[in-house]
């Protein structure tokens, strides 16, 4: 068979979005599996050393190459896929720049063993910063091998700025799943310093999706369909209920390629709203099928963004397909029952009475006076109080700052109650589940109780962790929990935090672990989901933020905690959150700096009402 691969002339070369990056491991990793697929491989093997630092070796079985084509593809737009501009709208394969082997050579140095199928001898080509440095006859099994070592060897600055390698890790894993996931009846195996983290088998995509996510995502999904001749939609979307615990997994697939589609995803959360609560994700796998005609591909060097030519019927079909596969599934009707179901608050102890939050407390009523069941009265976190952080609030001296007539910063009981009735403490009240609002001087204060219960457990969590100081534990019924192998690893690494957090983990198996305690006070009864929620943020956040380990774990834990909004809340746990609230370091944000009370001043209140 005759050479396959051209250099582009230059008038199509300049029509293509330029500047094929490498900017990090992943994004060499998402290169070589795509060509490996190109190639018509059934079968990719991906190794990987120090998270792709050191090595990133692909090794498929497809096509080959010629001994001149395996040179000539490490020559920018050298490549088979296309010829003419033209070709540009008809392009079913991944690749069609001819950019990712050159730029990938200009920056590691890279061995290629390749030989195909009708040749006896196979090459060897070894490239370091785009140089030639050898060409041999080898033999070598039919199919692509590419090595590439010691990435941005000869561009330093760009070595430095690669994160950390749980980090950099995460990015392949992420470029492995968006591969895998289309190409189900590709068999794909991934190593990790000589350690086999995914063995896949040729499968259907939904025990695909499975081997990828873990066995809890059998019961989660339902299928999604709507075949027409100008498009097809395709995959499977998460059971509303599942959306209501963890962020969930969302993938678009375009003809085989994972893209980001803001406006699609828009479509997606709109068909379930109302099913699962604002700040859930639901999860989706929609795979789009269509003539390459009607979308363009070429508009960004990565190939993630895809522009349809008809985007709002897309938007539209795929809303009406989600909303279908609702339906069929029964999950529409049962929305009301299940909101209602969901926003039912239990009280701690189920003897007590919840009280009316518009009832104005008799003069004589001190909400400390009745016991927290399982609680003592005094010498309780509750019963602090508020040390610093009132005085920035109120810089007018407006309020009376309580002080602690105790080194150790608390009130013994007589005198927490002079103090506080003093400040009329209990003058608080909840207002549709989610806000607290307390009056002070100068005004109102406005508070959101999820999102200070959040800053209020990250300074905990935070201190715990950096002082190593064990905690209250509260016995579970041990239960088994399992994720797949990526997650159990992570959870591997943060374990020991976990357990001075106050949780009680252990492995069990491979990737499963068994939970026997958790902090006490945590409400929160399903563990699986918890840690998933957990792991979720906490990858979220090595990912968008370079944060060290403690401070993301404190983040993710407090984020998946604080599960404060849609809760009826006692008066005097309203009062215990402000104190505890107001004894924070910074008490006006959260973690991740979103606002936590507003101060509504009286002349505002005044001005409202044209006094
Ligand atoms: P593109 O994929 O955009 O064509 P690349 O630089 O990724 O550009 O690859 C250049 C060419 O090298 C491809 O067009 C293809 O012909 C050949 N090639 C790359 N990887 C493989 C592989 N694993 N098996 C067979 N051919 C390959
Ligand atoms: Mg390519």
């Amino acid at each position: 068979m005759a050479d396959i691969i051209q250099l582009l002339p230059d008038s199509v070369a300049n029509q293509i979005a330029a500047g094929e990056v490498i900017l990090r491991p992943a994004s060499a990793v998402k290169e070589l599996l795509e060509n490996a697929i190109d190639a018509g491989a059934a079968e990719i093997n991906l190794i990987i050393k120090d998270a792709g630092k050191t090595l990133i070796q692909v090794v498929d079985n497809g096509g080959g190459m010629s001994e001149r084509d395996a040179r000539m593809s490490f020559e920018r737009h050298a490549t088979s896929k296309i010829r003419q501009a033209n070709d540009l709208f008809a392009i079913r394969t991944l690749g069609f720049r001819g950019e990712a082997l050159a730029s990938i050579a200009a920056i590691a140095q890279v061995d290629m063993k390749t030989r195909r199928q009708e040749d006896e001898l196979g090459t060897l080509v070894e490239v370091e910063g785009s140089q030639v440095k050898n060409q041999v006859n080898c033999s070598c099994p039919a199919g692509t091998s590419i090595q590439v070592k010691n990435l941005f060897f000869n561009v330093p600055a760009r070595r430095s700025f690669l994160k950390t390698e749980t980090a950099e890790f995460k990015h392949i894993v992420d470029e492995f799943f968006r591969v895998a996931l289309v190409y189900n009846e590709v068999r794909f195996t991934f190593h990790q310093n000589h350690k086999l983290l995914y063995q896949l088998l040729p499968s259907n995509r939904k025990q695909r999706i499975v081997s990828l996510f873990g066995s809890g995502y059998n019961e989660r999904l339902v299928p999604v369909e709507q075949i027409s001749e100008a498009i097809s939609i395709t995959g499977f979307i998460g059971k509303p209920e599942f959306a209501r615990k963890t962020r969930g997994e969302q993938f678009f697939f375009v003809n085989g390629r994972y893209i980001r589609h803001p406006y699609l995803h828009h479509s997606i959360e709109s068909a379930y709203r109302e099913l699962i609560p604002v700040e859930a994700v639901p999860s989706y796998f929609i795979y789009i099928d269509t003539d390459p005609g009607t979308i363009d591909i070429n508009i960004h060097p990565t190939k993630t963004e895809v522009n349809f030519l008809d985007s709002k019927v897309i938007y539209a079909v795929i809303r009406s397909a989600v909303r279908q596969s609702l339906g069929m599934n029964n999950m529409l009707d049962s929305i009301d029952f299940d909101v209602e179901r969901h926003l039912d608050f239990t009280p701690p102890g189920a003897d007590r009475q919840i009280r009316n939050p518009f009832d104005i407390p008799p003069s004589d009523f001190n909400p400390f006076d009745q016991p927290i069941p399982g609680k003592k009265s005094t010498g309780e976190p509750w019963l602090k109080a508020p040390v610093k952080g009132w005085e920035s609030l109120y810089n007018n001296n407006d309020f009376k700052v309580l002080q602690s007539p105790q080194s150790d910063g608390l009130f013994n009981e007589t005198e927490f109650q002079q103090e506080s009735q003093e400040t009329d403490r209990e003058n608080v009240f909840q207002f549709q589940n989610r806000y607290i609002i307390s009056s002070i001087r100068s005004g109102l204060v406005l508070i959101d109780q999820q999102r200070a219960h959040e800053r209020i457990l990250f300074e905990q969590y935070l201190e715990r962790i950096r002082q190593r100081q064990q905690v209250s534990q509260q016995e579970l019924f041990p239960c088994q929990v399992s994720f797949s192998p990526s997650d159990a690893g992570l959870l591997d690494e943060i374990m020991e935090d976990l357990n001075v957090l106050g949780f009680h983990l252990n492995k069990l198996g491979k990737n499963t672990f068994v939970v026997s305690g958790t902090p006490s006070g945590i409400q929160e009864s399903d563990m699986q989901a918890l840690l998933e929620k957990l792991l979720d943020q906490y990858k979220k956040n090595l990912i968008e933020l370079d944060l060290d380990k403690s401070t993301n774990l404190a983040r993710s834990l407090a984020s998946s905690l604080s599960a404060k909004s849609g809760r009826r809340l006692f008066t005097q746990e309203m009062v215990h959150l402000i104190d505890e609230l107001f004894s924070c370091k910074v008490p006006d944000l959260t973690p991740d700096g979103r606002k936590v009370f507003t101060i509504i001043p009286v002349d505002q209140i005044q001005h409202l009402l044209n006094r």
